[in-house]
């Protein structure tokens, strides 16, 4: 094994979070190693499938209006100085009958924050978005600011001002251990050896293999994404929101959200409508292989979702691929410095909604790690938090 090399920072990891760190931190002036066992963008983790949709009055909890907030200044800055389009905002729409914990929880902070947005009633859905089958009982939310973001594309446009501005990658490297004292941290791979100042853990769906202690606040659940053909009103499908369909089970536990989203028609006539629901029967952990979906999974989403909701679309799937929730209780994210060792910070920001806040996530853990704290508040975020929360 070759003599080890040193940097300020290790990042482990380089999906949506880690691509954004080490941007950041390379930003910073800060030496950084970006280390990653496979070559991101890949659709083994969390950040694949062409869209991840971004929304400003964020349901989940108001501590994470400013994570989006900033990122989607961020993410123009990306796409400025990378040459890209990242962020699209053809406006969100949410649909639902009235008390649905997403919905109302949506509703009553953009109304608190003062979040632009419509308040629309069934006779409005249809309309305006004839698209949606929706009954006499379904309301809706509208907030022009919402939109979609490419998650391959900022990956691979973080990575790359990354390396402009110095860090080094290793890709196709996996990190087997790692060791940390009051000295700095030390990384071992299958090919080398690191050192560094302090060590970052963006590993996703892999985390709980690196920091088997908090492996009680972790639970991956496979999620599939299907992308539905077009039968009719293709300029309307083109140009419509992303939305998101609450049908208003309980939310509890691990379980985040009961329903379905998707998002316009962004790959012409014959790329179809992509949507995605929720699934939480089984916990699993990822083996390096795409399990794309079944049959029974397919005709599950279309029977349930699609047939008496989206009728314009077909019942074929013209594409599907799976991909990884890491859930915790209540859905938070856990960014924190490890609970023995305060070189080391855990970066796990999922539950199914982190993508959106990745490049301010990024930025704040830049901060936290060169200047001592973070700008913006994180303190939500801690392992403290994440091991009581519950769901209010
Ligand atoms: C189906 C689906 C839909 C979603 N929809 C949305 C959405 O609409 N909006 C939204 O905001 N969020 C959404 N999310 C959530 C969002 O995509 C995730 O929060 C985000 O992608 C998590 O990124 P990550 O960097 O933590 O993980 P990943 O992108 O999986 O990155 C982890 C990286 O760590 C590497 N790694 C792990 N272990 C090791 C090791 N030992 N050695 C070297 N490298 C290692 C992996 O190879 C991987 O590249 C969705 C997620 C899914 C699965």
């Amino acid at each position: 094994m070759p003599v080890s090399e040193r940097a300020d920072v290790l990042v482990v990891g380089l999906g949506a979070m880690g691509s954004g760190t080490c941007a950041q931190l390379a930003a910073r002036g800060a030496s950084v190693i970006g280390i990653d066992q496979y070559d991101p963008p890949h659709p083994l983790g969390s950040t694949h499938g062409e869209t991840r949709m971004t929304r400003v009055a964020v349901g989940e909890g108001a501590e994470y209006v400013p994570l989006v907030r900033r990122s989607h200044e961020l993410w123009r800055e990306i796409e400025a100085d990378t040459g890209t389009r990242l962020l699209t905002q053809p406006g969100g729409l949410i649909m639902s009958r009235p008390g649905a914990w997403f919905f109302e929880g949506t509703r009553e902070l953009a109304r608190r924050l003062g979040i632009e947005h419509e308040e629309l009633s069934p006779a409005e859905l249809r309309e305006r978005f004839p698209m949606f089958a929706v009954d006499e009982q379904t309301e809706g939310y509208y907030e022009p600011e919402a939109g979609f973001v490419r998650p391959e594309d900022a990956v691979r446009a973080q990575l790359e001002l990354a390396r402009r501005a110095g860090a080094e990658l290793r890709l196709r490297e996996r990190v087997l251990s790692w060791s940390a004292s009051r000295h700095g941290v030390g990384v071992v791979t299958d090919r080398a050896r690191y050192t560094g100042g302090q060590l970052i853990l963006c590993a996703g769906p892999w985390l709980p293999e690196l920091f088997p202690e908090g492996r009680d606040l972790f639970a991956i659940y496979r999620q599939v994404q299907l992308w539905f053909p077009i039968r009719q009103g293709y300029e309307q499908l083109r140009s419509m929101p992303v939305f998101v369909w609450d049908f208003g089970g309980e939310r509890g536990d691990f379980v985040h959200f009961d329903g379905f989203y998707g998002f316009p028609a962004v790959d012409g006539l014959s790329g179809g409508i992509k949507v995605a629901t929720e699934t939480y029967e089984t916990t699993t952990m990822p083996d390096g292989y795409q399990h794309p979906p079944t049959a029974a999974e397919t005709a599950a989403m279309y029977h349930h979702c699609i047939e008496c909701r989206l009728p314009w679309l077909g019942p074929e799937p013209v594409r599907g691929l799976s991909c990884l929730y890491t859930s915790t209780r209540a859905s938070r994210f856990v960014i924190d410095r490890h609970p023995e060792h305060a070189e080391v910070l855990i970066v796990s920001a999922c539950s199914g909604h982190g993508f959106k806040h990745s490049p301010a996530i990024g930025e704040a853990v830049a901060q936290w790690v060169t200047d001592g704290h973070p700008q913006l508040d994180l303190t939500r975020f801690g392992l403290a938090h994440a091991a009581r929360a519950s769901t209010h």
